[in-house]
């Protein structure tokens, strides 16, 4: 859960970064566990309200879902992926295509250059929890409806709950006005310290990945509060 495994790294991923220098690098292979199979939590559970659910519960609440008509159309929930005790939490927006296939978060293109940007901090999949706003695609990819994102929200805020962790990193409009509950531009939530839930979980806000695949140069911003972000959590751990 460090982030402060390989120093050293870390450091010349910064000072790469800093040149404007992308570093590439593969993940070992089979390193990624993939979503727990929620199959094996039973019917009574699954019925549990949010509120009350351990992650197993909750797990399996989400796989049952049908508050809102997403449910008619994905393949499966996508619950989220990583460590349940994680310091980091990443919110992004909603499933693609891709991730309702295969039932975890960023599995496209964009969570490629996710893993990367956590990569950069000394942080995998395996250290951190990624989870979304919405845990069903709404199809083509369309904004999250209100309707949509309201009975979703029980949902992230136990994970939030459960997960407690030490700083909240926020990618995207979508994922940054929801779970802030403003409407104030990505552009300008980014670069500060937002509080998130009734515990004031250290937030961040950052560009999301596919956002970063269409325009590189905002790299350089997202590394500003990705570095925002590593000393808020920093601090929590005094
Ligand atoms: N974009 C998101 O916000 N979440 C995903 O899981 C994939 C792409």
């Amino acid at each position: 859960m460090s982030v402060d495994n390989d120093t050293n790294d870390t450091a010349r991923l910064e000072y790469l970064d800093a040149l404007g220098i992308t570093v590439w690098r593969e993940r070992a292979a089979g390193s990624n566990p993939g979503p727990t199979a929620a199959t094996t939590v039973n019917a009574e559970a699954a019925a549990s309200a949010p509120g009350d659910s351990d992650m197993a519960e909750l797990r399996a609440t989400v796989a049952a879902c049908t508050r809102c008509d997403l449910h008619k159309t994905r393949t499966q929930t996508v619950f989220g992926v990583g460590n349940e005790n994680a310091d980091w939490l990443v919110i992004g927006e909603a499933p693609g295509a891709e991730e309702d296939r295969r039932g975890e978060p960023f599995v496209g293109r964009a969570g490629k250059l996710l893993d990367e940007m956590l990569r950069s901090l000394g942080l995998d999949r395996e250290t951190v929890f990624i989870a979304n706003i919405l845990k069903c695609r709404p199809p083509n990819n369309r904004d999250p409806s209100a309707a949509e994102s309201n009975a979703c929200r029980g949902y992230l805020d136990r994970q939030i709950e459960l997960i407690a962790p030490k700083i909240i990193v926020a990618v995207g409009r979508i994922a940054a006005q929801l779970l802030l509950e403003t409407d104030t531009p990505v552009g300008r939530l980014r670069g500060q310290l937002h509080r998130t839930g009734p515990a004031e979980i250290p937030t961040i806000v950052a560009y999301h990945p596919a956002y970063l695949l269409r325009s590189p140069s905002q790299k350089r911003k997202v590394w500003q509060d990705l570095c925002m972000a590593r000393a808020a959590m920093r601090q929590q751990s005094g």
